[in-house]
């Protein structure tokens, strides 16, 4: 390498557990290489294959470089504008519509993850600045899981996963770290060298799996039944931690009836598929082996009982004494932007008199076209492409004709973005300044300017800026956003006194030498920040939200008419729909595939290869056959993202929890059933 090469500082933003720390290379502004940053102490100098891969995502052929227009919405007949067009049209249509409705609540947005830097907040901030309007509420991914945390535990601080190299047991329930959570492998791995024990419970056989000490295959959605089942065999065996559930824990009188008088093991292993002797295996290395880690991943919470689910892990945990205990505890979600005041998120527009109203993210078509006075008129989508990933795609479908503008912000042409009228062309995290925790580990980092924006592309601080003075040009006063000030300066106000003493900075301009890491995450936590200060089995919350005081245990809903459960899990490339259109690691037909069990396939007459489809009430999708015997019978698997994406056989049901963290019940992923047919020469 020349002198000439500059490093600066990136952070992956993909929503994903790693959230890793990056070197960039550059050369003459343009990227060359990305490497892990090796002062990042969770990543320690790594990258998954995506990350890697990051240079020809910024340099893809497929990316958008400049403003498009499409006339008539849909129809691919795409013309290039420039900033100017693009921000005088849709100032055009907001103030159209703010003179029409006397108020700006016609315009709603959609936004997400697909890049969770905390500047990107800046599209939430301009649409408060506009005063009231329709925004979004709950959350798609793990709401139900954080309610059964948050009633257990009253949420609290999650531990540091880098100390479960400490543990002498890991238990994961459903994820799939060598997948998903790469970088936890590492402290996986030193555990495991100091003798701990790797325990993978997953319906899925995993690469994760693979590499585990014991599998246990369990049938979807039962995992809080399994809990249960061990919870039953600890207790009735005396060989819980009874000091701890004395000093911390609510409730144990009614769960410990409830265990020994309403739930049989044989009921365990008739539902789980878990055989009664593996329960108590399992129950043995609980008991033998302190600290026990125990890991609730996210499908597991994605059924009508996912909450569910989550409580009966945790209160496994409590019971064995290993809530709140280093190299112990339990592992779902660390809620890491919380520690922030959110500016841009927070931001206060001016106040009109009316209400901004709110929708469902997991039910937006609907909810959407259920609105009058004023109905919906005007979509903006960014971070988001419902319709790959969302339930309700007839309904996306019909709102997205009805809406009278749509404009998408993205790097690509997404399946949403292909039904915008305008798609404004979004930088990546090379392109603009950020700040990024994780939803897992601990540590914040920089994500500095490394190289131009790529042609016309526009971050969503700086499409937030020119637009909001566009409008104000055309109607002074029409929002309050501080248009002038800085993305620098927009860090600068989230590291108030007390985040900068969490991280131990005295400014955040040190993260430009290196990431930093909270200060609270290796000390045991027990103040549980329940109404009762302790770990509540037994929870009067729940009760008066009309859910089970005890975590129980019901199977949700099935359908005889499409017997075959369908599982969506990530694709190892990929992350939701993102990806997909990458050259170097994007399409692999292999892992579009639909992956059944030979016997639910004879039943079928398919075979290995043969073109299927798979359908329900809902729609269909068509896929190539693979067999695979690990796949449990009643399941088939298929792989989120993709050019013809799964989403349109979603149920559309809801989990049993989810309100009390996000506002709604987080959605019922994995409740979807499907039939399977062989597509024979005539039906093509
Ligand atoms: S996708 Fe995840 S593991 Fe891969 S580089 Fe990004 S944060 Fe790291």
């Amino acid at each position: 390498m020349t002198s000439d090469v500059k490093v600066y500082r990136n952070v992956c933003p993909r929503n994903c557990y790693n959230t890793c720390a990056m070197l960039s290379h550059v050369v003459n502004g343009k990227l060359l290489k990305v490497e892990g940053d090796p002062s990042h102490g969770y990543s320690q100098g790594r990258l998954c294959a995506k990350g890697y891969a990051y240079t020809s995502y910024v340099y893809s052929s497929e990316r958008l470089r400049y403003p498009l227009k499409q006339y008539p919405r849909g129809s691919g007949n795409w013309v290039r504008i420039t900033w100017e067009e693009a921000l005088n049209l849709i100032s055009a249509k907001l103030l159209d519509l703010n003179h029409r409705y006397g108020s700006n609540r016609s315009l709603a947005y959609n936004k997400c993850s697909g890049n969770v830097g905390i500047l990107h907040y800046a599209t939430e901030g301009m649409f408060n600045s506009f005063g009231s309007h329709t925004k979004l509420r709950g959350n798609p991914c793990m709401s139900a899981g954080m309610d059964a945390v948050t009633y257990s535990s009253g949420g609290g601080k999650s531990p540091d996963p880098e100390a479960m190299s400490n543990s002498k047991l890991i238990v994961i329930w459903g994820a799939n770290p060598a997948w998903t959570a790469i970088h936890q492998l590492k402290f996986i791995n030193q555990a495991r060298d100091k003798g701990a024990v790797l325990v993978v419970i997953d319906p899925v056989y995993t690469a994760t799996a693979a590499t585990a000490d014991y599998y246990i295959q369990i049938r979807p959605g039962t995992d809080g039944l399994l809990a249960l089942g061990i919870a039953k065999v600890l207790v009735e065996g005396g060989r819980y931690d009874s000091s701890f559930v004395e000093e911390h824990v609510v409730g144990w009188d009614s769960f410990e009836s409830y265990l020994t008088e309403k739930v049989s093991l044989e009921e365990v292993q008739s539902i789980t598929g878990v055989a009664k002797n593996v329960v108590e295996l399992l129950a043995d290395l609980y008991f033998r082996n302190d600290p026990a880690a125990s890991w609730c991943g996210f499908g597991l919470q994605r059924y009508q009982n996912g909450g569910q689910n989550v409580r009966a892990i945790y209160a496994l945990s409590a019971l064995t004494g290993n809530v709140g205990k280093a190299g112990g505890d339990f592992y779902y979600f660390h809620p890491a932007t919380d520690f922030f005041p959110l500016n841009l998120l927070n931001y206060q527009g001016p106040n009109d008199g009316q209400v901004t109203r709110t929708i469902d993210i997991n039910y937006f078509p609907s909810q959407a076209l259920s609105l009058v006075d004023p109905p919906v008129k005007f979509l903006w989508i960014a971070g988001r492409n419902p319709l790959s990933q969302d339930q309700e795609v007839q309904d996306w479908t019909k709102l997205l004709k009805e809406l009278e503008m749509v404009v998408t912000v993205d790097l690509f042409m997404t399946k949403t973005a292909e039904v915008s009228d305008i798609v404004l062309p979004a930088t990546s995290q090379f392109e603009d300044l950020d700040i990024n925790v994780s939803y897992w580990h601990h540590w914040a980092a920089l994500n500095q300017k490394a190289i131009e924006p790529y042609y016309e592309t526009k971050s969503d601080l700086e499409i937030a800026q020119q637009l909001t003075r566009k409008l104000n040009e055309l109607q002074p006063g029409f929002s309050n956003f501080p248009s002038e000030r800085s993305a620098e300066e927009w860090v600068e106000s989230e590291f108030t006194p007390e985040i900068l003493e969490l991280y131990g900075l005295s400014s955040w301009r040190e993260l430009e030498k290196a990431p930093a890491k909270l200060r609270i995450g290796n000390k045991p936590w027990l103040d549980f920040k329940t109404d009762t200060g302790k770990f509540e089995i037994f929870s009067k919350d729940a009760k008066e939200d009309r859910l089970p005081a005890l975590p129980r245990f019901w199977a949700g809903s099935s359908d005889p008419s499409f017997p075959l459960r369908l599982l969506t899990p990530q694709n190892i490339t990929g992350i939701h729909s993102q990806n997909w259109l990458l050259e170097w690691i994007g399409p692999d037909e292999r892992r579009n595939d639909v992956t059944m069990n030979p016997f639910d396939a004879v039943l079928r007459k398919v075979q290995d290869g043969d073109e299927v489809r798979i359908y329900n009430a809902q729609g269909s999708v068509t896929r190539k056959a693979r067999l695979n015997q690990e796949v449990l019978p009643g399941i088939v698997i298929i792989y989120q993202g993709g050019k013809e994406p799964v989403n349109s056989l979603l149920s559309g049901l809801s989990a049993d929890m989810g309100k009390k963290y996000s506002g709604s019940e987080g959605a019922a992923l994995y409740n979807a059933f499907v039939e399977v047919e062989k597509i024979v020469r005539s039906q093509i």
